[in-house]
């Protein structure tokens, strides 16, 4: 009994582990992102990462130098509705499209954070993977979504659009930090937001819509 009791145990725990090497399927989790936005789960989990990260600042003592870096895609700004739009996924035109509108909405509580920073008359650096030729609309969009003190907006030059990100970026960070900043913290949705040197306190964002390798 006890032989057959453990047998059908390990034969469980064949079909489970089997079963957790497949992929969700992609309606499902299409679904299931769509319903944590939606829901107002994301903006709750988000809310709680900028309550942490503004406790972190507390403890920080601002001078004249200090910086923040901030991303700009599902960071300050929500391409959500693009995201809606094309069922999910990416697609250089339609997205380079959507940019050019530059209407994409802010997402509140990053605003809260970027808020809390701008009263504390610290520097404000948008770092971008966005291409040069978005920049402007880039520009714009944030002033629209009430980012209304960009202190230096950097987006990636033609000889930069094949850098990896966290490449791309840590070079702007080291740029920065050389020429006298001193970046206190990095806010971004992406671990190529964060990784490398001069990122200060680091602040991931939530994003369930896509990954950058
Ligand atoms: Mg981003």
């Amino acid at each position: 009994m006890i032989k057959h009791t453990l047998l059908s145990a390990i034969f469980l725990i064949l079909v489970l582990s089997c079963n957790n090497d497949k992929p969700i399927n992609l309606s499902i989790a299409k679904k299931e992102v769509k319903e944590y936005y939606d829901s107002g789960k994301f903006d709750e989990e988000i809310k709680l990462v900028v309550d942490e990260a503004i406790e972190k600042l507390k403890n920080v003592k601002f001078n004249e130098n200090s910086t923040v870096v901030f991303d700009i895609d599902e960071t300050a700004l929500s391409g959500y509705d693009y995201a809606l739009q094309i069922d999910f996924g990416y697609d250089l035109d339609s997205w380079t499209e959507w940019q050019l509108k530059a209407d994409a909405p802010a997402i509140q509580d990053v605003k809260r954070l970027y808020d809390y920073l701008v009263d504390k008359n610290v520097y404000i650096v948008f770092l971008t993977g966005k291409r040069d030729v978005t920049c402007e609309s880039a520009y714009n969009n944030l002033i629209e979504a009430g980012y209304t003190k960009i202190d230096t907006l950097i987006c990636r030059s033609k000889d930069e659009y094949k850098l990896k990100a966290e490449e791309y970026k840590a070079y702007h960070r080291k740029e920065l930090t050389e020429a006298g900043f001193e970046i206190i913290m990095s806010v971004g949705d992406q671990k190529s937001d964060l990784v490398g040197e001069f990122t200060g306190i680091k602040v991931k964002i939530p994003n369930y819509l896509y990954t950058i390798h």
